[in-house]
């Protein structure tokens, strides 16, 4: 059997999506910025996936969404606009970012931070959280911009944007959300709550990879990352993806059309898998259930490396994630297992499930035997789990 639950990383394209992209490849193949017939071919198609997306994203007309080629240009995009228009020309000097954000993120922060911005990582707590509090207590009148995921790819935890996009708000500090993993998972709407960017890309919601957007609230337009032709008004240059966009808007309306079903059904099957993996023993799960993206669990067993487990697993023909990147010679532990303070043996044991709307029952019952099995012969061959003391502290609960 093959068993595919590592859908934070990607997803599969949903057949109705790639159905609605096939003719933008052979037959309606015109650029929509040209000024002939084939061009027009293609116009009110773009025009609807346009629609579909502001309506997912519940943007008002006169916002703007700008399609981008991936989250990580979005993300990109954003800091690296900020730092020009606020932090080099000396009217602002910070911003605040988690230390938890995607790398697409993290890395353009550092980047700025060489460039002379002063950056403030705020930290997790224990549950994986951040609090809101704490971005109060870092603004100064300095703080250009906020930017805090909406949930985190590793443990899907859900951040407080509403409360955090207030607090910027009154403070008159931009926020920007990476709102990667909520879209699809969550209720997403920009009109809701206080926030000036928020970043998506199509290939976490069952659509192509390679197409990505950025919400921009009225006013608070940014300068263009790639200059050059006027597509998007100008904002981002590039011949527009035609087939990615008009994929990208199906599967918007698609994930809104089954955000019952995410919320309520895969949290089930989550749910259930969860309970029964937490039934074996020095076995730990950091973020509580109801803070948490309805797919997502990030599982630690005690005494097992991660990689051996995904490597019995990938036998067994699943695929799942540990989370933490391969480094030549060194296995580098959970970012967010170090974050949240669990000691350097349990970082290196977590293990990310990630279901989507095509995961079955029968599929998380099989997993959940060959991870039952996996964890018995891990743990026999151990030295790790051998020698630590029994009730050993891990400073994590199981919930
Ligand atoms: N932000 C988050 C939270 C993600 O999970 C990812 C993908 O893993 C990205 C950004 C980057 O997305 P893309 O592949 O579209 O650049």
């Amino acid at each position: 059997m093959k068993v595919y639950l590592d859908n934070n990383a990607t997803t599969i394209v949903d057949p109705q999506v790639k159905a609605v992209m096939d003719p933008f490849f052979v037959e309606k193949y015109g650029n929509p910025n040209s000024l002939h017939a084939y061009a027009g071919e293609t116009h009110p198609h773009l025009k609807t996936a346009m629609e579909k997306i502001y309506a997912g994203l519940h943007a008002p007309k006169e916002d703007l969404v700008v399609i981008t080629s991936c989250a990580t240009e979005s993300n990109n995009w954003v800091l690296k606009s900020i730092y020009f228009e606020y932090i080099l020309t000396g009217r602002k000097n910070h911003i605040i970012v988690s230390e938890v954000e995607h790398p697409s993120v993290m890395a353009t922060a550092k980047f700025i931070e060489s460039m002379g911005c002063r950056v403030t990582y705020l930290p997790i707590n224990h549950e994986g959280l951040i609090e809101a509090q704490s971005v109060r207590d870092n603004i100064t009148s300095k703080t250009a911009l906020v930017s805090i995921m909406w949930a985190n790819n590793e443990t899907g935890a859900i951040f407080p944007v509403e409360e955090i996009g207030q607090i910027c708000e009154d403070n008159r500090v931009l926020f920007h959300t990476d709102a990667v993993q909520a879209i699809g998972k969550l209720p997403v709407d920009v009109q809701s709550f206080p926030v000036d960017y928020l970043t998506f890309s199509a290939h976490k919601f069952h659509g192509p990879k390679g197409v990505g957007g950025l919400y921009i609230k009225k006013g608070r337009e940014l300068m263009p990352l790639l200059h050059g032709g006027s597509q998007m008004g100008g904002y981002r240059s590039g011949t527009l993806n035609v087939a990615g966009i008009v994929g990208m808007g199906k599967a918007m309306e698609q994930a809104i059309d089954s955000l019952d079903y995410e919320m309520e059904d895969v949290k089930e099957m989550r749910d259930a898998f969860e309970d029964e993996l937490l039934k074996i023993k020095d076995t730990f799960v950091v973020t509580p259930r109801e803070n948490r993206t309805p797919n997502t669990t990030l599982i630690s067993f005690r005494g097992i490396e991660g990689e051996s487990m995904l490597w019995d697993m990938n036998r067994a023909g699943i695929g799942a994630s540990t989370g933490s990147a391969c480094a030549s010679e060194d296995l580098e532990a959970n970012s967010v297992m170090e974050a949240i303070g669990a000691d350097d043996d349990l970082a290196h044991t977590a293990i990310r499930f990630s279901l989507s709307r095509y995961t079955t029952q029968e599929e998380m019952d099989y997993t959940l035997d060959v991870v039952k099995k996996a964890v018995k012969r891990l743990r026999a061959i151990s030295s790790s789990y051998a020698y630590a003391p029994e009730g050993h502290e891990s400073g994590l609960s199981a919930h």
